[in-house]
């Protein structure tokens, strides 16, 4: 057993490190945030004051800077890292892969790099349930093979994912916990941290959340042709709390110096785009126009994570419901309709 309280938090100004950043203080432990603001607002960190009621130490600037990692790393005793910093915009990947493959893979090297120089051994990659590439079946396990990306952020995923495990062949005294999110949407329930995109969404949730503020007229569906029981693609959605507390497990399992392990994080429940929109309607009373349009290249009908093992080895299971989801996605919209601006 190794002792874990100070965390550096790479990307912990964004959307799934700001709600973790909050588990982590809840449990105990002392957060340290860098972050270079590429995809997150500096107002992150006054809300993360109002919601803690902490100081927490916030350092700007780049992971790929090597210079500036080792800075932190020498002026603070840190026990483990979570490495959330990355780009994950699916459809810019492909726009922009050499920035993908740069900014992702360079991040996971340098911070390898200097944690093996200043001798800390543990460390929770955010990885994703994209490395499956199409399932062959549902639900996905740990087991499943890692498949082919259709996007250089999968490539990248499944690259980083790659040299975690390559490197924990030779680091025996390392402590990996490689983390496959399903897909995290909520916010926290006090409405003052949420999902804040550049630009329009493309991802669901938050595609939804601008229709209900009325940023944006209607949602279009893609796709109601599907092999599913309503003709819409299904996916496991958990809510980021819930994904943040997944976190805290991860770290009290690093703690036994387990080596490299790997988890799927999700509820184990699928819900089809259209049940999305029903739930939302019925958890925040706000209807949500849409339009049936064609199918999304590249999506696939279903998906959704097995959940023992982590049920199992971290005791971890996810507690919120659809409709908490959308109503604290809901909340977090209504307040800011700007994001953080
Ligand atoms: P996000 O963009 O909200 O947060 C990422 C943060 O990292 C941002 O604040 C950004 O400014 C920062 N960042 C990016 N590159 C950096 C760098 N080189 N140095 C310092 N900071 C940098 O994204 P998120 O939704 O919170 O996702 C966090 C992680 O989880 C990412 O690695 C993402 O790929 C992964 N993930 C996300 C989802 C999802 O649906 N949101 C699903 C699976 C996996
Ligand atoms: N989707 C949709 N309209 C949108 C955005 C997404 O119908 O404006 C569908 C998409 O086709 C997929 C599901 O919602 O079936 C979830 O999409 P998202 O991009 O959020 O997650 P991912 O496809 O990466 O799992």
């Amino acid at each position: 057993m190794s002792e874990i309280k100070t965390v550096l938090v790479t990307g912990g100004m964004g959307y799934i490190g700001s709600h973790t950043v909050i588990a982590l203080i809840e449990q105990g432990y002392q957060p340290i945030i860098v972050d270079d603001l590429a995809n997150s607002s500096p107002e992150v960190l006054n809300r993360l004051k109002i919601i803690t009621g902490k100081d927490i130490p916030f350092f700007k600037g780049n992971v790929c800077d090597k210079a500036f990692l080792e800075k932190i790393f020498s002026s603070h005793k840190i026990d483990a890292v979570i490495h959330f910093a990355g780009f994950k915009a699916v459809g810019e990947s492909v726009e922009k892969p050499l920035e993908y493959y740069r900014n992702n893979l360079d991040s996971t090297l340098t911070l390898l790099e200097v944690m093996t120089e200043k001798g800390v051994k543990n460390i929770i990659f955010s990885s994703s349930a994209t490395v499956y590439g199409t399932p062959v079946h549902v639900p996905l396990t740990e087991e499943d093979p890692i498949g082919t990306a259709t996007n250089p952020y999968g490539t990248t995923k499944i690259m980083q994912e790659k040299i975690f495990t390559d490197y924990a062949f030779v680091h025996k005294d390392f402590n990996i916990a490689l983390l496959r999110y399903f897909n995290p949407i909520g916010a926290h329930p006090s409405g003052l941290i949420g999902e804040a995109p550049y630009g329009t969404p493309n991802n669901l949730m938050p595609y939804i959340t601008q229709v209900a503020v009325g940023k944006l007229p209607r949602l279009t569906v893609f796709g109601n042709d599907y092999p599913t029981p309503d003709g819409t693609c299904i996916r496991d959605y958990i809510h980021v709390c819930d994904l943040a507390d997944g976190h805290v497990l991860a770290l009290k399992k690093l703690a036994q110096n387990p080596g490299l392990v790997i988890y799927n994080l999700g509820t184990g429940k699928g819900t089809s785009v259209m049940e999305l929109i029903h739930a939302y309607e019925k958890a925040t009373g706000v209807k949500i126009p849409y339009v049936i349009a064609a199918r999304r290249p590249g999506d696939v009908a279903e998906n959704y994570a097995g959940t023992l093992k982590a049920e199992k080895e971290l005791g971890f299971k996810a507690k919120r419901t659809i409709f908490d989801s959308c109503a604290d996605s809901n909340r977090w919209q209504q307040k800011n309709p700007k994001g953080y601006n």
